[in-house]
């Protein structure tokens, strides 16, 4: 089942050379999620075959201009489009003002529900727990209050063995061997020993998105084993010192923490408009961490099991 996250911009500040401010999209089975959401997103997803309608829920990582100027776009066209799904909202509280405001003065009325979470942005915090998955906070270091996102699914149930599996059990009872417990007749002797009929579960997957952020070392922690960590690369080492003055990580930094987090892969991203080239940042993270990648726009990484 799909674990994916296509890439929908990649740039800092300026967009330049083609590249687009930050925006994903990260699907997760039957769960479409939104990071961030720049200018030109809606665009983007049209670009690479994306239905914003199917969209459950959007997560701001912060209020600088490059991760949520294309909101108020596509939050109208989801209405224009006459949706009446409701959809989710995680953000820095501010923005409820602002796109109050935005809507308030075009007389607009959203057709659909949009549930505002706004989000604690001193402390980590669980926003999401359902049956298939966890969305959890990690606040950031960055010029104005910023948060990462790590998404996680949950354990999976044991499988089955189907080729060894009797014939006469009941549903409860196939229950409750995905459940790891043993079938007992009434007198609670064993029939059927679970090890005997399971197979160990599938993997359960994980992603994390931090941008826009100092590096933070103490993160490995809170991060370890995620199978894939998306990590703001906005400059190359020569330019730490601009990095940390303007509280944003260089690629090698990045790298560090995916190799300190023991992460399966490193997506690096948020690039500078400086690099026109980004062979450079991914030569860099690479020496650190090999399984690194280049966040470009309109590929699709998966997460397997
Ligand atoms: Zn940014
Ligand atoms: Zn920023």
């Amino acid at each position: 089942m799909a674990f994916s996250i296509t890439i929908l911009g990649s740039n800092s500040a300026v967009p330049v050379y083609g590249r687009h401010h930050t925006a994903q999209y990260l699907q997760v089975e039957n769960s479409h999620f939104l990071l961030d959401c720049g200018e030109g997103t809606q665009l983007q997803m049209q670009r690479y075959g994306l239905k914003p309608q199917k969209l459950n829920a959007i997560f701001i990582s912060h209020l600088h201009g490059d991760h949520y100027l294309g909101l108020a776009g596509l939050l109208s066209t989801l209405h224009l489009q006459g949706r009446s799904k409701a959809l989710h909202l995680y953000a820095p509280p501010p923005l409820a003002d602002i796109l109050t405001l935005q809507f308030r003065y075009a007389d607009t009325t959203l057709r659909y529900p949009l549930h505002f979470h706004p989000l604690d942005m001193r402390k980590p915090a669980l926003i999401i727990d359902n049956e298939q998955l966890t969305v959890r906070t990690l606040p950031l270091q960055h010029r104005i209050d910023c948060v990462g996102f790590v998404f996680a699914e949950k354990p999976y149930p044991l499988r089955l063995n189907k080729e060894k599996l009797p014939p006469d059990l009941s549903l409860a009872e196939i229950a409750a061997l995905k459940k790891g417990e043993d079938v007992t007749d009434a007198d609670g002797n064993i029939r059927y020993r679970n090890s005997d009929y399971t197979l160990p579960p599938k993997r359960a997957r994980s992603y994390a998105y931090l941008t826009d952020t100092l590096y933070l070392p103490h993160l490995a922690d809170s991060l370890h084993g995620v199978d894939m960590l998306y990590h703001e690369a906005t400059f190359l080492t020569e330019k730490e010192l601009k990095a940390s003055q303007t509280y944003h990580a260089t690629a090698g930094q990045a790298a560090l923490l995916a190799k300190e987090a023991a992460a399966g892969k490193l997506l690096l991203g948020h690039f500078s408009a400086r690099y026109k080239d980004l062979q450079p940042l991914l030569e860099e993270a690479r020496k650190v961490f090999e399984e690194s990648y280049l966040a470009i726009e309109g590929e699709t990484f998966h997460i397997t099991h």
